[in-house]
């Protein structure tokens, strides 16, 4: 998944619960790695605009949840992002980085369209109506492993555990000291810096934000959240982090509303009772909806 996985757990049996959560991070990163030729999602790719390719019960489910995004936030969040992810190229070890051109820009946004897949649960297919469109599953798929992860830590016993897989956080139950967990939310602008910290116990809080991975060219900074509409990286916040009990949902939710924005992403959010959200904008402003303070007890850095 290109990213690191730290997981932790307390008490009896600790050692093979983290073994069990980290093969679902190997699992689902063999199955749904669009990066690598063998994956599934790799072979629904190569497919495209051919045939459908069955797939595993989990990553059915996992394209049909993005699918239901997809919908839900208007096609902000779109898993068939895979061409404009292609066309950007955004790496962390970018040396000649060239914006591309408009026209394959243009070029890629008209194969991204999540309302040309074809999905058959009978069989468990999945198929890419046009030739040249392409799954990428980076906004969901570590936030599916990591509620999954978690699930099975919960079945091994665990009653005091912890998931960060990149960003994407899920905690098991409360802290061994019976108090929340404090999770720290990043300065997007301040590596190693924290705007402050919001305590949870078993809730999931995934971040998506423009600093994770991004070029800088002079004072134009290209990153890796895209809007589908533009074609562009999205240009409405700096970050956003979610707090809610489904951590699939909650990535699947950071990245919608990052690209959404503010006003757009608190209407979406206004759909899912239970999911709260802060915001940092373009200005470094912070803007919270009322349970993030209210019900998780936020310490901001003073
Ligand atoms: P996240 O950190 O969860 O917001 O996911 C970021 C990843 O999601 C990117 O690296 C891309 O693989 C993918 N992605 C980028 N833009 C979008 C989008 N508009 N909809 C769905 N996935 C996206
Ligand atoms: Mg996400």
């Amino acid at each position: 998944m290109d990213t690191s996985i730290e997981i932790t757990a307390y008490g009896p049996g600790a050692e093979r619960a983290v073994q069990a959560a980290m093969e679902v991070f190997r699992r689902v990163d063999r199955e749904m790695n669009n990066y690598v030729a063998s994956s599934r999602v790799s072979r629904v790719n190569a497919s495209a605009g051919v045939s459908g390719v069955e797939v595993s019960a989990e990553s059915f489910d996992v394209i049909r949840g993005a699918l239901e995004m997809a919908r839900r936030s208007g096609g902000a969040f779109d898993p068939t992002i895979g061409p404009l992810v292609t066309t950007w190229n955004i790496r962390r070890d970018a040396t000649a980085f060239v914006p591309p051109s408009p026209e394959a820009i243009r070029k890629s946004r008209s194969l991204v369209d999540y309302r040309l897949v074809e999905l058959q649960p009978g069989e468990r297919t999945v198929k890419l109506l046009r030739p040249g469109m392409a799954l990428d599953l980076g906004g969901a798929a570590k936030g599916y492993a990591a509620g999954r992860a978690a699930a099975i830590m919960r079945e091994k016993g665990i009653r005091h555990g912890i998931i960060n897989a990149g960003g994407n956080i899920v905690t098991v139950g409360d802290h061994p000291e019976n108090r929340g967990w404090r999770i720290a939310i990043r300065d997007p602008r301040d590596p190693g810096a924290v705007l402050g910290t919001v305590s949870v116990a078993g809730q999931a809080v995934v971040t998506s934000g423009d600093y994770e991975r991004f070029i800088m060219v002079g004072e134009r900074r290209y990153h890796h959240l895209i809007d589908p509409h533009t074609g562009y990286p999205a240009s409405n916040l700096r970050s956003v982090s979610i707090i809610g009990p489904d951590s699939f949902q909650a990535d699947l939710l950071s990245t919608a509303v990052f690209v959404l924005g503010l006003k757009k992403g608190r209407e979406l959010l206004g759909a899912f009772p239970g999911v709260e959200a802060m915001f940092v904008d373009l200005n470094g402003r912070l803007h919270f909806t009322p349970g993030f303070v209210a019900k998780y007890s936020w310490e901001p850095v003073q």
